[in-house]
């Protein structure tokens, strides 16, 4: 079994889950291939149905705790007891980050009304606030109105911009179409580096079909855009991956041989 912490350099990656989702793999990817899905990716396959995690990760530096994506919250919902098996308390987490404000990424950001990481800050990137809390979407994103905006009437919001440095260690990086705002985490630490995906990518298909966007996608055109870009530095610079969406526990590398591109698993 694959670990559900890695390192990089100073830095701890810890993997948590929220349950997964399911749908049909060409309707979810619309421009896939069925033949491909069961000659190539079985193993991902149940019938003709995939199933992407709602994963998140917390990452450790020297006490501090950040949640990178708070899950769905739905009926099969287990990210606070995954936090409480993996010895993580939610009251020593400092920092949330949405990379976007899909509901399957702020799920968690409250609980009964309340912060859910009642100490931490939330970090939400500005373009898809915007995008999200615009009188045209509003009334049809009712998780925002529920498990967003709260939390910038509390003042606990935070909205960022660009490229912006968390701390010396971890950045956020623009990667827009999956959203507007979408963004990654990119981490260095002593010369080891990792990058949190967010919704880049939704399948390890994807590593090889990396043209295959999935259904809701906002700008699917430049979100392939960006996960060929991203998933070339990826592959170049031979970076640790976290993949939320990926099986248990996201944790792996893009490589290539032969002229096909592989997602390894760490
Ligand atoms: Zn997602």
């Amino acid at each position: 079994m694959s670990k559900y912490k890695v390192n990089v350099g100073d830095i701890e990656l810890i993997s948590l889950t929220d349950g997964k989702g399911a749908g049909e793999a060409t309707e979810i990817f619309p421009t896939s291939d069925l033949n491909i899905w069961e000659s190539e990716y079985k193993e991902l396959l149940d019938g003709k149905v995939i199933h992407p995690r709602f994963g998140s990760f917390v990452i450790s530096l020297k006490g501090k705790l950040i949640v990178v994506d708070t899950g769905l919250n739905g009926p099969d919902g287990e990210l606070l007891d995954d936090m409480k098996t993996k010895g993580i308390d939610r009251n020593q987490i400092g920092m949330v980050i949405n990379t976007h404000l899909h509901p399957d990424h702020v799920g968690w950001n409250l609980s009964n009304g309340q912060p859910t990481f009642p100490n931490a800050r939330y970090l939400v990137p500005k373009h898809d606030w915007d995008y999200w809390t615009g009188p045209k979407i509003i009334n049809d994103a009712p998780w925002v109105t529920d498990s967003v905006i709260p939390l910038h009437e509390g003042r606990i919001l935070d909205l960022i911009e660009g490229e912006y440095d968390i701390t010396p260690e971890i950045k956020a990086v623009p990667t827009p179409g999956h959203t507007p705002g979408h963004i990654s985490i990119s981490i260095t630490s002593n010369g080891y580096h990792g990058f949190i995906l967010g919704d880049v990518a939704h399948s390890p298909a994807q590593a090889e079909y990396t043209d295959w966007s999935p259904a809701f996608d906002v700008d699917p055109d430049l979100a392939r855009d960006t996960r060929h870009k991203v998933f070339d530095k990826l592959e170049r610079e031979n970076i640790l991956v976290a993949a939320g969406h990926f099986p248990k526990p996201g944790f792996g590398r893009i490589k290539s041989s032969k002229g096909r591109r592989y997602w390894i698993i760490e």
